[in-house]
């Protein structure tokens, strides 16, 4: 218990169909939660994307049918080009290293988070972790951390359960058998998809996540 995505399958839909018009039916945490992943888009492959979306002063006035269609396009161009998840595809994980422990984490408390609250959490950490190991510029840093907390607000990690978290890193099973490898950003829109790092390197990135304040408008 208490994990999440130990298994996989390789397995393609014959066709996927989305129509927008649903997410009005969302509610608004749920829909926040789906945004993390286009912002992921963005962070990882468009630059433009990402600019345009962190420029508006309300994450929630998007033209959805629009950024739904361009983040699908995005994902189906990765997966297509690695349909086995053996490099380029890695660069879809960017942020659930850390996302899925803390995920995870939360999961076994009272107040468990949903997907893209953690993934954004695991996208700042990780965005430090590009700071610090592949060129990601401090100004990037900066922007992709504001951008985030604005939207998803903070949430409290618990300092003395950072061993914990960090375990849970290890058993996501993207890293079984392997090496610590996590994909990480060289360039807002920019990703690369196994970069190796150590624990050490990954509880400093919690402890940047949470020595951010989080300013309100
Ligand atoms: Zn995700």
């Amino acid at each position: 218990m208490g994990f999440k995505n130990h298994l996989g399958v390789f397995t393609d839909p014959e066709r996927v169909l989305i129509d927008a018009r649903f997410l009005s039916s969302l509610p608004e945490r749920e829909l926040r939660s789906g945004f993390a992943e286009i912002i992921k888009h963005g962070l990882i492959q468009d630059a433009a994307y990402f600019y345009s979306l962190s420029s508006r002063s309300d994450w929630k006035s998007q033209d959805w049918p629009t950024l739904i269609q361009h983040s699908v396009r995005i994902k189906q161009a990765v997966v297509t080009a690695d349909p086995k998840e053996q490099g380029l595809r890695r660069i879809l994980n960017f942020g659930h290293t850390i996302g899925h422990a803390v995920e995870s984490h939360f999961l076994e408390t009272d107040e468990p988070l949903l997907h893209g609250e953690a993934i954004a959490v695991g996208m700042i950490a990780e965005a430090f972790l590009s700071w610090k190991h592949t060129g990601l510029s401090a100004e990037a840093l900066q922007l992709i951390t504001h951008y985030l907390l604005d939207v998803f607000g903070k949430v409290a990690l618990p300092l003395q359960e950072f061993p914990q978290l960090l375990d849970r890193c290890l058993q996501d099973k993207k890293n079984a058998g392997k090496a610590l490898q996590l994909a990480l950003l060289s360039d807002i829109g920019a990703a690369l998809p196994l970069v190796h790092l150590t624990l050490t390197d990954l509880e400093e990135s919690l402890h940047y996540y949470m020595e951010q304040t989080l300013e309100l408008p």
